[in-house]
């Protein structure tokens, strides 16, 4: 087994690798910039690291965190999500210095990284992926063409594309002029790589993915899907596990084409096959060669840890488990807590955390790093906590989830979790049916009024009591 990992990540995901480590006996080493000197991943870990003043450079420096793996005695690095999870040539480095890379091969996340060069796989391996490119659009004029042939609308997405970002729907020729320089403005700012390619936009699809674990023996395994249709720009919001919407026979049909998706290109470690429903049609859309951010509903239904199985593959070991002995219970939700505010077009609502009061009781999972007192810095992404909830049916799980998010208090900041609020309450939602545009076709969730907590009421009231004395 592994003895000592680095974690070259922050936040959430560094606190949950540190929480498997313990487990495990492994000693745990975090990293972190001088902006995140009172994050709980330094607070929890064995050892911790500062890589200077930067906020962002040392979480996205390969050759230093390589470095300072070897320097500390570390025999793996688990990069989490984000960062340089994805990231070929930091896979390469660690390889190089015999520092075991918690995921896939190198040439493996270059190959899926790359959206294309994963479409061609996936063509090739016989599993369904969505009309559109060959490759890199060349120009204005192929991407028009191709527009034309296909039919609108079409979306053009960033070819090295992560997060919701870099990807923009087309609904006519003048639609597409448009939003092509846009898209690969974007895509260059945001991924340094101006390339992008064009596929059909599916209208209304669900967004339903499949975790993936696979070993160095050969074996590959799935541990269900994830229905990731609650998005907002593109960016997932409430994931569930399983599907409320997919027949057993779809369950193991689309299960089945992501193990084949893995083999195809001999994936090892924790991954995730992303697929467009829509009708009876499925398409690839893409691959994740990290462990997810909503990895956790998997867990809460299968029962299976998927971050102790990535660091025993990694560590050489087989997986615990077959497919056979992989079964689901019950439904998982989780709510992506954001430092956002909803009301005001979700901009981040960075700040101090005055109070903070977890929710508990059944069925109540939290995964965060935040703690009262913490100050949520305006450099990284703004999720600052995941709710998960679950139970033995769905309107249970729904039910939970509204608890859950009463229960808690977050105090400081906006937040996500009114809106939340709103959307458990809608009878779609409720019903179990919905697509991608769930969240677009109604606005009217935006419209609920804010309850103040007494201790802000009671700052505002000073402030404006002050105001009148002129102090
Ligand atoms: P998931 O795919 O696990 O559901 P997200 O798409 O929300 O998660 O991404 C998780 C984090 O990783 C976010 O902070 C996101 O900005 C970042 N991220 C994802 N893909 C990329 C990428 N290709 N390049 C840079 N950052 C990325
Ligand atoms: P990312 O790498 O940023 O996660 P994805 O390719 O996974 O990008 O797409 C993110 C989201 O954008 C999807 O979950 C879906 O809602 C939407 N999307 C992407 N491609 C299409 C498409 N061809 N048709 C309709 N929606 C799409
Ligand atoms: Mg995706």
């Amino acid at each position: 087994m592994l003895k000592k990992v680095l974690i070259a990540n922050r936040g959430e995901i560094a606190v949950r690798i540190i929480r498997a480590c313990a487990e495990m006996g492994i000693r745990s080493v975090a990293i972190y910039t001088e902006a995140d000197r009172y994050a709980l991943h330094v607070k929890r870990a064995d050892e911790a690291y500062s890589l200077g003043d930067d906020p962002l450079a040392g979480y996205l420096d390969p050759q230093r965190i390589v470095n300072l793996a070897t320097e500390t005695g570390c025999d793996a690095i688990h990069p989490g999500y984000g960062f340089l999870s994805e990231n070929a040539r930091f896979a390469e480095l660690c390889e190089r210095a015999g520092v075991t890379f918690v995921g896939p091969k190198a040439s493996v996340i270059d190959r899926m990284g790359d959206k294309t060069a994963a479409r061609d796989s996936m063509r090739e391996a016989g599993v369904p992926i969505t009309p559109g490119s060959e490759g890199n659009l060349a120009n204005l004029e192929e991407a028009l063409s191709l527009a034309e042939s296909i039919g609108y609308p079409v979306m053009i997405k960033a070819t090295s594309g992560g997060g919701g970002r870099g990807i923009r729907r087309c609904d006519s020729a003048s639609d597409l002029k448009q939003q092509y320089p846009r898209v690969i403005s974007e895509a260059t700012k945001a991924f340094g790589s101006a390339e992008v390619f064009l596929e059909k936009c599916i209208v209304d699809p669900k967004h339903i993915e499949v975790q993936i674990l696979a070993d160095s023996h050969g074996n590959v395994i799935h541990l269900f899907e994830r229905d990731c249709s609650v998005q907002r720009r593109n960016q997932k919001l409430i994931e569930i596990a399983p599907s409320p919407q997919l027949s057993n026979e779809q369950r193991h049909y689309i299960g089945e084409l992501a193990v084949r998706a893995a083999k195809a290109v001999d994936y090892e470690n924790a991954g995730t096959v992303e697929f467009l429903l829509t009708g009876k049609e499925v398409y690839f859309m893409e691959m994740n060669t990290r462990v997810q951010v909503e990895h956790t509903i998997t867990e809460q239904i299968t029962g299976v840890d998927v971050v102790r199985e990535q660091l025993r593959v990694a560590a050489g070991l087989p997986l615990s488990y077959q497919q056979s002995d992989i079964q689901f219970r019950g439904f998982a939700l989780q709510f992506r807590i954001n430092a956002e505010d909803p009301k005001n077009d979700f901009l981040p609502s960075f700040g101090r955390i005055t109070h903070y009061y977890a929710p508990g009781g059944p069925g109540v999972r939290v995964d965060t790093a935040i703690y009262t007192g913490y100050e949520i810095p305006p450099y990284y992404d703004s999720m600052c906590l995941k709710l998960i909830v679950w139970a033995l049916n769905w309107e249970d799980a729904i039910d939970r989830g509204r608890r859950a998010l009463d229960d808690m208090r977050l105090h400081g900041i906006r937040t996500t979790v009114p809106y939340y609020q709103q959307i458990l309450q809608h009878p779609d939602f409720r019903s179990g049916q919905f697509n991608t545009s769930f969240v677009p076709q109604h606005p009217e969730l935006l419209n609920y009024s804010v309850k103040k907590h007494p201790s802000e009421i009671a700052l505002a009231v000073a402030a404006s009591l002050a105001a009148h004395a002129g102090w």
